[in-house]
């Protein structure tokens, strides 16, 4: 059994039919990587994965440990161990690094207080372990969140989402907008989560740089899978990366 199943979904906002039959499982421990283009539906995708502003699912399941959660909304969705760090990282810029991160903690206590994560029995990462996993974070806990490089804004988006119970964790475009530099160290990041035990569905356009840390990748367009392999197989399916991706 696969951590994520998704088994022929179809997706539609309103009336506009965006995911098409879609299938991809994500397996536990990996780094899966869902590549393509602008609008393909990756994005979509992951709203349909997370609960949060969803499409209408009208076909088709979605199993999370085996337990079927197509539809289920969203804070139910995190309850059971699935973070989605959307794109536009939704940090608070007025606030310290330190009370961005506390803020998170409240919000998680308080699910606890209306019996969701306690019966659960999750727990996200204590402060002292998202500083021990990232540094650069600690070393900067005093800052105004609004005034962090853009690597460092999203390795706090990140961190916040792990302190949330956190066993897969929805990454929608991490790179967009950084320098090649400052991509390094999201990846260095994200690689240290891996390592320690977390799975990851990466969503990017950035297909290079998913590519180097992903073990196996899937390529949307149109709403569609159109491609399905080893992150090797698509560095060398060299009429894929060029007809999907422009790469
Ligand atoms: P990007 O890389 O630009 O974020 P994406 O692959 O994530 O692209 P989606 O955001 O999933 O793409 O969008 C897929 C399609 O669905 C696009 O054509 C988009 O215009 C459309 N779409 C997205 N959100 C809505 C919405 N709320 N209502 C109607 N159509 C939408």
């Amino acid at each position: 059994m696969s951590l994520l199943e998704i088994d022929a979904i179809d997706a539609y906002y309103g009336e506009s039919h965006i995911i098409r039959d879609l299938s991809m499982n994500v397996e536990e421990g990996e780094i899966c990587a869902l590549l393509g283009r602008n609008g393909a539906g990756k994005t979509t995708t992951l709203r349909c994965i997370s609960g949060a502003t969803p499409p209408d699912v009208r076909d088709g399941h979605i199993h999370y440990k085996g337990e079927d959660i197509t539809g289920v909304p969203a804070e139910d969705v995190s309850v059971k161990g699935i973070s989605l760090v959307p794109e536009e990282r939704r940090i608070f810029p007025n606030l310290s690094v330190a009370e961005n991160l506390h803020l998170a903690e409240v919000v998680n206590n308080k699910s606890n207080t209306w019996g969701r994560s306690l019966s659960f029995g999750h727990k996200g990462m204590s402060t002292e372990e998202v500083y021990e996993q990232f540094p650069r974070l600690d070393e900067r806990k005093d800052q105004r969140a609004g005034t962090l490089s853009g690597g460092e804004q999203q390795m706090l988006a990140i961190a916040r989402a792990l302190k949330q119970n956190t066993d897969l964790l929805l990454l929608d475009e991490p790179y967009e907008g950084l320098a090649p530099k400052i991509i390094e160290d999201v990846e260095d990041a994200v690689e240290r989560i891996s390592d320690a035990g977390t799975t990851i569905l990466l969503v990017e356009q950035n297909a290079a740089a998913a590519i180097k840390l992903a073990d196996r990748a899937y390529v949307i367009d149109q709403g569609g899978i159109v491609f399905d392999g080893t992150a090797d197989e698509l560095r060398d399916d060299k009429e894929t990366r060029e007809r999907y991706l422009g790469v």
